[in-house]
């Protein structure tokens, strides 16, 4: 039976930073894609590290989308529903429930290694897989879980759960995007190593988080500053945010957004890291 499917996609930004330029074009680019294809929007605050979560950048996210004028279909209208019903705090169980399908793959590591550790033991701040071979029990306390991954540079054995027993952001990434029935995932060029992570952990989850490999990923380009360094957080934007300065209006941003999406229509490809894994 041939079942036709409704488009559905996020803009899913981490409230740990105001939103600089870099987002905008993303959630530009994803309300593009969706609208023009008569799909959903969703919005999903990705706030699982309380560290850095700030209500303040978490406003800031509802203050960029009204002010560019963007609708979304579904999740938080504002951040007292998010903190009250849609923050990724609210849903460790679920997580917790992927992390037991991911340690039953055979996959799923425990390491030792502070973050001194791994500084010491690899020149390129990649962990080199010191426990790998350990044998250490998952259940031993203050052990961080990693999966066994080789062959990608900037992928090597990511941890998928923190030593104080958090699910890590790939794991609660997954898990949502399964769970919010996800078909389509638009993210910038930057974001490639997680998607190569992500669908690498997918693999080897059977049943229904499973269901993450079907999901399609598109990476687009990403928006540089004029002396061509990527615009982020740290140095793209001012520290009280984009509105608070003397921005242009909304209208102009997306006229610039149409015009170097003019330039980019080559950049929006399916992604090939599929057959590699
Ligand atoms: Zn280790």
């Amino acid at each position: 039976m041939k079942m036709s499917k409704k488009i559905i996609t996020r803009f899913a930004p981490t409230p740990s930073g105001f939103l600089h330029m870099g987002n905008v074009w993303n959630l530009l680019f994803v309300e593009d894609f969706a609208r023009s294809r008569g799909g959903q929007l969703w919005l999903r605050v990705d706030d699982l590290d309380r560290a850095r979560y700030r209500r303040e950048y978490a406003e800031d996210i509802f203050r960029v989308a009204d002010w560019l004028g963007v609708r979304f279909d579904n999740g938080p209208r504002n951040v007292r529903d998010l903190e009250s019903n849609w923050s990724q705090a609210l849903r460790t169980e679920r997580y917790r429930e992927a992390l037991s399908v991911l340690a039953a793959s055979g996959r799923v590591f425990a390491c030792t290694c502070s973050r001194r550790d791994v500084a010491a033991a690899s020149t390129q701040g990649e962990y080199p897989g010191t426990c790998l071979r350990a044998g250490i029990p998952l259940n031993t306390p203050d052990v961080a879980w990693r999966f066994h991954l080789e062959g990608t540079p900037g992928a090597a054995h990511p941890v998928v759960r923190r030593r104080d027993g958090c699910p890590a952001y790939h794991v609660a990434s997954i898990v949502d995007d399964v769970d919010m029935g996800m078909t389509h995932i638009i993210r910038g060029r930057d974001l490639e190593i997680s998607t190569h992570v992500q669908r690498a952990l997918a693999a080897v989850m059977n049943g229904e988080f499973g269901r993450f490999g079907q999901i399609t990923f598109l990476h687009h380009a990403l928006v540089t500053a004029p002396n061509g360094t990527k615009l982020s957080k740290s140095a793209g934007s001012g520290a009280a945010g984009l509105l608070s300065r003397r921005a242009p209006s909304a209208e102009a941003v997306r006229r610039a957004f149409r015009s170097w999406r003019e330039t980019q229509v080559r950049a929006c490809a399916d992604d090939d890291f599929g057959p590699g894994l």
